[in-house]
């Protein structure tokens, strides 16, 4: 049935407001009733209305509603109506006041008291439009206020006729506002503890499980940001990670709208082990984030660290990890070159020796001297291998020292030349130096040895009938020394990687190369990849540089340069 007031549905009688028979009584039982049921675990919406419910009836009231603040303070949500006409409720609950708009729910906000409006039609503090709608002829707002908090408000009007508010009734309307705030406080605290208990978990999951995934820790910061977002319900949020070198920040994971220039933000620096790796940021148009808010955002930032930090520990055990293996390999693949070198010459000189001492049939002079010269190249390399072994261990250890004497280059040249024709097997290797002295000072054994691996690599790179031009200048306080062949050259890209350690032309992973051992290319011949290395290493001891060239009309060219030495008389 319906009442001839517009959107106001036909209520229990109104008056007397507070019952006749017993009202104390009476409104102790209601007060008593709504605390309990504001206290049970029933559902919020279905609390609130019940509050209304007996709100109204208790105040006599026709019509009574809860209102209540949203997150920004701005707004007031319809939350629970009642008196109101059916047709009514649904579209009204769906439309929320603005604060600013409403003087009334204003003041009742700022001073936390209940306020009566006796002439609701003259009093500037009312919306004249609702007021004539649903013809409103007494008003009680009492706030709902819950820790210091205002939720919202709680609305008692009369429409039927106009209704004196007494003291007692402000009181009973003000004890129902409060049950109402604690309700509400414990249903949000109650849905906000499950939700976050739920996000915590996951989050603390995810930290974890970022530890699994290694190096997919992305997307695990990513569903992080996403619950801490949730969680305080920010507009977006970023974890930022500082580059290795700690000067530049980029942003990991970003989750929600970008940030507006005025929107509230918060910050925590993600410090790992006394290190800053970065900082989570969440941002928030609406209102700052309050204390509660970054204490929870400083677990989830705990948990982010736990996830980078457990990415980090991953990555850096799976770089030992591959270190060692590869160290592990390279160590085999060393061995096992290292005796395929060794047992080549030393294979040779054995059948050459047996040969010798138990020759099959009569050895001609010619055969013998060309056995002995067999043997010669064979220990001359082996020789070579060694120094060279020992150079690059000595290399690697404080054993190494440079004993700087003044060497003149004529010498050096013609003691590596002599030392490499050997192994040239009647190739030419042809000097070029000009007549005059050229002094440098350095360690000669070690200068000679440069010179016979580049002579070496010459002779053993280039074909076998080609020549190879061993050449000393002198300028600018400078001595060039240059080792020329007519080889296959070196691809530009490796000019400066043959310097490496264990680096070989068609073997890129360098330092392994076992499969290149394993499957040399039809004719590369063997090696380690040590010499050149070494090379640059000695040189370098020295104050010099060494480079390759490749020469325009073919072959590679080796270039030394030593600071000069200007020798005295007495030297
Ligand atoms: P190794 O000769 O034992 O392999 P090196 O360190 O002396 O080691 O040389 C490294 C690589 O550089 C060689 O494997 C070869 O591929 C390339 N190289 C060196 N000298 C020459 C050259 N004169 N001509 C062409 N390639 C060369």
């Amino acid at each position: 049935m319906q009442t001839n007031v517009p959107g106001v549905a036909e209520v229990a009688p109104s008056a007397p407001a507070i019952e006749q028979a017993g009202p104390r009584r009476r409104h102790d039982e209601v007060l008593a009733d709504i605390a309990r049921f504001a206290g049970s675990s029933l559902e919020l919406a279905v609390v609130l209305e019940r509050i209304v419910e007996r709100a109204a009836a208790l105040t006599g009231a026709d019509r009574s509603s809860i209102w209540l603040l949203d997150r920004s303070g701005r707004r007031l949500l319809p939350s629970a109506l009642y008196g109101m006409d059916p047709a009514f409720t649904e579209g009204w609950k769906r439309r929320p006041l603005n604060v600013s708009e409403e003087r009334l729910s204003q003041e009742v906000i700022a001073t936390r008291l209940p306020v009566v409006v006796h002439d609701p039609t003259n009093d500037p503090r009312t919306d004249k439009t609702s007021v004539e709608f649903f013809g409103d002829r007494s008003l009680l707002v009492a706030p709902l206020v819950r820790r210091g908090r205002v939720l919202g408000t709680l609305f008692i009007n009369h429409v039927r006729e106009h209704y004196l508010f007494t003291d007692e009734d402000v009181a009973t309307v003000t004890a129902i506002a409060n049950q109402a705030a604690i309700a509400i406080d414990n249903a949000r605290l109650y849905s906000d503890m499950h939700r976050l208990a739920t996000q915590l978990r996951r989050s603390f999951q995810l930290a974890g499980e970022a530890l699994a995934a290694g190096r997919d820790v992305a997307r695990h910061l990513e569903l992080m940001v996403q619950l801490a977002v949730d969680t305080v319900d920010a507009d977006g949020g970023v974890i930022r990670l500082l580059d290795e070198a700690g000067r530049s920040s980029y942003p990991a994971a970003v989750v929600g709208i970008s940030e507006g220039a005025d929107a509230y933000r918060v910050t925590f620096p993600l410090v790992i082990e006394g290190h800053p790796r970065g900082a989570l940021e969440l941002w928030r148009e609406t209102s700052a984030f309050d204390e509660e808010e970054r204490e929870l955002l400083a677990s989830f930032a705990g948990h982010a660290r736990t996830a980078i930090n457990h990415a980090r520990l991953y990555a850096s055990l799976e770089e030992e990890r591959r270190r060692a293996q590869l160290a592990e390999r390279t160590q085999a693949d060393f061995s096992s070159m290292v005796s395929h070198e060794l047992r080549t010459p030393l294979a040779l000189i054995k059948g050459y020796v047996d040969t010798l001492l138990r020759p099959p049939v009569p050895l001609s002079p010619e055969r013998i001297r060309r056995f002995i010269e067999g043997i010669s190249s064979a220990t001359d390399r082996l020789r070579r291998l060694i120094d060279n072994l020992l150079s690059s261990s000595r290399l690697e250890t404080e054993l190494f020292t440079v004993d700087p004497r003044p060497v003149e280059v004529h010498a050096l040249v013609q003691r590596a030349v002599n030392a490499a024709s050997v192994l040239a097997q009647g190739r030419e290797i042809a000097i070029q130096a000009p007549s005059h002295e050229l002094w440098v000072l350095g360690d000669v054994d070690q200068l000679t040895q440069v010179l016979e691996n580049l002579i070496g690599n010459a002779v053993k790179y280039a074909p076998g009938d080609s020549p190879v031009v061993v050449a000393a200048v002198g300028m600018d306080h400078h001595v060039w020394l240059s080792v020329r062949d007519q080889g296959p050259g070196i691809p530009p890209d490796a000019l400066d990687l043959i310097f490496q350690k264990f680096y070989r032309i068609g073997d890129s992973r360098a330092p392994s190369q076992k499969e290149a051992q394993r499957q040399p290319p039809a004719a590369a011949p063997p090696g380690l990849g040590l010499g050149l290395y070494i090379c640059r290493r000695l040189i370098e001891a020295h104050g010099g540089r060494i480079w390759a060239e490749n020469v325009p009309s073919g072959g590679s060219a080796f270039f030394v340069e030593l600071p000069a030495r200007a020798v005295t008389a007495s030297e």
